[in-house]
């Protein structure tokens, strides 16, 4: 699932294309995908793209927004107006974006300079909302950006450690406590810290929180200079529809029974909230 870096690189990405551009046409492929009335935003200029967590927000004219939330297998992606593919973009695996619309394409958004940009979702749990309110998202149920040093600081995050003796991953995982990490990430980081996912929250010193939340917020930056994850089994493409190079760069995330990067032991896999979690028992205590 896209985390905090994907989003980011496609908001990015997208803010320089469409700023500014009209929007001139919606059509809605799949009823499931599209949420509100695509009536209130035709014939509205784009004034920039946001993100909030894992959500893209497209800010238009008037006080409307399309907050759109990527789930398992979303992908945004736009094309200029008689874009011509090259043949390494043709399409390969299911995740691979090819001629547009393809079968996965369930929401086409046109612009006014003839660009479209294209919501592709094969398992169809994402969705794009038409809403009047930033906080209609569930704004009251996150937590600080992870990737924030002024709102993510050592004092709130030492506060919320404090409190809970749950398995210090799943906190970070938790998106009230903090926004936009998701498992990938989560991994990295604590084998970036030196930390275990399963030790209790509240065991951690000083230190080591000092140090967790250093490594949160300097794998998310790396990860966003690297265009995001796109994993063998990751959907996630950046809006040209190539893959992220961050996999490239991946130290535990995946690799049970290869060798830690660090020390050169093997690479441990368990489940933690039923999600893979990998660590090497060596170097994270
Ligand atoms: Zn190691």
């Amino acid at each position: 699932m896209p985390e905090l870096p994907e989003v980011e690189t496609i908001r990015l990405q997208l803010d320089q294309k469409i700023k500014g551009l009209k929007i001139t046409e919606v059509e809605v492929l799949n009823k499931k995908s599209f949420i509100g009335d695509f009536g209130e935003v035709r014939g509205v200029r784009v004034v920039g793209v946001r993100r909030r967590a894992k959500i893209t927000i497209i800010e238009l004219e008037g006080g409307v927004y399309l907050a759109i939330h990527l789930k398992l297998t979303g992908q945004l992606i736009y094309r200029e107006k008689n874009q011509r593919l090259k043949t390494k973009d043709q399409k390969r695996g299911p995740y691979e974006v090819g001629e547009l619309p393809n079968k996965f394409t369930r929401v086409i958004i046109s612009f006014d300079n003839g660009g479209k940009l294209y919501f592709n979702d094969l398992r169809i749990f994402g969705w794009i909302k038409v809403i009047k309110d930033v906080r209609e998202i569930g704004e009251d149920k996150l937590g600080p950006e992870a990737n924030d040093e002024v709102s993510f600081s050592r004092e709130y995050f030492k506060n919320i450690l404090n409190k809970t003796k749950k398995p210090i991953k799943l906190v970070i995982l938790d998106q009230e406590k903090l926004a936009g990490v998701g498992n990938i990430y989560a991994n990295e980081s604590l084998f970036d810290a030196g930390i275990l996912p399963t030790r209790p929250s509240s065991s951690l010193s000083g230190e080591e929180i000092r140090k967790l939340r250093n490594s949160i917020i300097k794998i998310l930056n790396d990860a966003i200079i690297h265009k995001g994850s796109s994993d063998n089994d990751e959907a996630y493409r950046q809006i040209t529809g190539e893959k992220g190079t961050h996999q490239n760069y991946l130290l535990v995330y995946g690799k049970s029974g290869q060798r830690c990067p660090a020390c050169g032991g093997s690479i441990k896999r368990i489940a933690l909230g039923g999600r893979g979690t990998f660590y090497c028992e060596n170097c994270q205590k």
